[in-house]
């Protein structure tokens, strides 16, 4: 796991040490094409701060990410790119596929029949009782500060 800003791709991007295709940009974030889309138009919002996980002490970049990330989105919807919804998704962590430890928020158009889809596990399926639904509930709660 890459925690360090000097081999960070993102950071050699805000810095121009890498070339990117940059849709927007202001002093908080920079907005560049995936290389790897998952259709055409995906863009990744990044803070320009090297936050490698999206945390309560970075609430603030958190925000900001998916209120340009609602930009973006209007953008696409009035481009002439194949867009009938967008996606948002934000990978925090390596188990939830997280591969550039710079937190960055993906913004990608969907139509019908695209390819990409969620793939849930069975339980995914089974309802979950009310009782254990409240110990998760409280389980939660008692750790929001
Ligand atoms: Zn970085």
């Amino acid at each position: 796991m890459k925690e360090d800003k000097t081999d960070c791709i993102f950071c050699r991007i805000i810095e121009r040490k890498l070339e990117a295709s940059i849709v927007y940009e202001d002093e908080t974030v920079i907005a560049i094409m995936d290389l790897q889309p998952v259709n055409p138009g995906h863009v990744l919002v990044i803070p320009k701060e090297h936050i490698p996980y999206i945390d309560h002490s970075h609430d603030d970049a958190g925000a900001y990410m998916f209120k340009i990330g609602i930009k973006i989105n209007e953008a696409l919807k009035k481009s002439s790119i194949p867009c009938e919804g967008v996606n948002y998704l934000l990978a925090d962590g390596e188990a939830a596929g997280q591969e550039v430890f710079h937190a960055h928020l993906h913004v990608f158009p969907r139509f019908k029949a695209d390819g990409f889809g969620f793939r849930f596990s069975e339980k995914y399926y089974a309802p979950t009782e009310r009782t254990e639904l409240d110990r998760l509930a409280s389980e939660i709660k008692k750790q929001i500060v």
